[in-house]
């Protein structure tokens, strides 16, 4: 009997299935809509119809379980799908307690549709554990949301603290987990309940799928029972063709986010003492808020998000990345092309984001190129 293999041969070997019929190493794309009944009605392989299941998008749920640790994983056709999914499974009326600063989109979610749904919102700063423990209201609060790091500044939540007041309230304990990657954290591990990726960014890595992902643990079976029958009603199920490229762009997770680390690192450490520079926000510099909670909650690396905010304000910050040759300016993260992003005007008014942040999303080009890229841009504020 072999020992058990590790989640990263898992991910390299796509689940290590081998296809019965030609025993092909990649697995072929079923695109069938539907699944043949027996003479007696009777489905000998479990399976009906594509809007509830596929197995392609099985198999690439399968690789995401083993990475989380989790029981169960469904993929849904956006990052929002799997996240607004979770809301709206939730028993109601429900009240969420989730983070000031967060994804920007399903924070507008939260804030301007939920009530439509029986879901009441309250955003903390959520790396305030005393906070989330008063804020919490036994018997009403479903579900505890984080986002770890948290976009756009990075902050760190304590996965396990906050996993402890859900529990002692009887909230699920949600955590996006879309930057940390499931190389660095395992949320599950720390007593969440649901790990939510935006599988578009940092598990298909290659800036050319949109895909969310929902795993849950052992004990959330009836949340999952749920989400399960909620996907297979509303049919946000993720493609046959998309659950492929993502089999395929998960192979090299763990490769692509041990360079990431490591380069967003020497970034850092080169930039938070740039003339230009005011503050680099990363949860791997020492001194940096989150930087103690970050080394004990993640594994092998910090992540490849960082900010920076430029010394002389949003102006100079806008007219910096306009100077940008390698880094492209576009919104999305977690690629192997370096991205930088002006958050705030993407994000609009009311946004926590400071005007002179510009977001980084680190790929895999040299260290040097991107240095000296950001350097140019930013020395030309004269
Ligand atoms: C992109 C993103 C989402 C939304 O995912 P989509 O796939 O774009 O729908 C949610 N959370 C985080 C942290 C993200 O970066």
């Amino acid at each position: 009997m072999p020992r058990k293999i590790t989640p990263e041969t898992f991910a390299a070997q796509a689940g290590g299935s081998i296809d019965k019929e030609t025993g092909a190493i990649v697995a072929p794309i079923h695109i069938t809509t539907t699944f043949e009944r027996a003479p007696d009605l009777s489905y000998p392989k479990g399976l009906i119809y594509a809007r509830p299941d596929n197995p392609t998008v099985a198999q690439a749920e399968g690789v995401i379980t083993a990475l989380e640790h989790g029981e169960k994983t469904l993929l849904f056709g956006s990052g929002m799908a799997a996240a607004v999914s979770l809301f709206l499974s939730l028993p109601k009326p429900a009240h969420i307690i989730a983070p000031t600063v967060m994804y920007w989109s399903l924070r507008n979610w939260l804030a301007t549709e939920a009530a439509k749904f029986g879901i009441e919102a309250t955003f903390i700063d959520t790396t305030d554990t005393d906070l989330v423990a008063r804020t919490v209201r036994p018997g009403e609060t479903k579900l505890v949301w984080l986002e770890v790091p948290a976009n756009p500044l990075w902050q760190i939540s304590d996965i396990a603290a906050v996993a402890a007041i859900a529990n002692w309230a009887g909230a699920a304990l949600a955590v996006d987990s879309t930057c940390a990657t499931p190389v660095l954290t395992r949320p599950l591990k720390l007593g969440a309940d649901v790990v939510m990726h935006s599988a578009t960014k940092y598990l298909n890595g290659h800036s050319d799928v949109i895909a969310g992902s929902l795993t849950f643990a052992d004990g959330a079976s009836d949340l999952c029972t749920a989400a399960v029958k909620l996907r297979g009603q509303h049919g946000n199920i993720l493609g046959p063709f998309e659950a492929a490229m993502l089999l395929r762009g998960m192979r090299t997770l763990h490769v692509r986010v041990a360079q990431q680390c490591q380069t967003a690192m020497t970034l850092a450490a080169a930039l938070k003492d740039h003339s230009r520079i005011a503050e680099v926000l990363y949860p791997g510099l020492v001194g940096s808020p989150g930087h103690a909670l970050a080394t004990k909650q993640m594994t092998g690396g910090f992540g490849g998000m960082l900010s920076i905010r430029i010394a002389s304000g949003e102006a100079a910050a806008i007219a910096a990345a306009a100077r940008l040759h390698v880094w492209k300016r576009a919104t999305s993260l977690g690629g192997v092309e370096s991205l930088i992003e002006h958050r705030a005007s993407i994000e609009g008014p009311g946004t926590p984001c400071p005007p002179d942040l510009l977001r980084l999303s680190v790929g895999l080009e040299s260290v040097d190129d991107l240095l000296a890229d950001l350097d140019q841009a930013l020395i030309g504020n004269t």
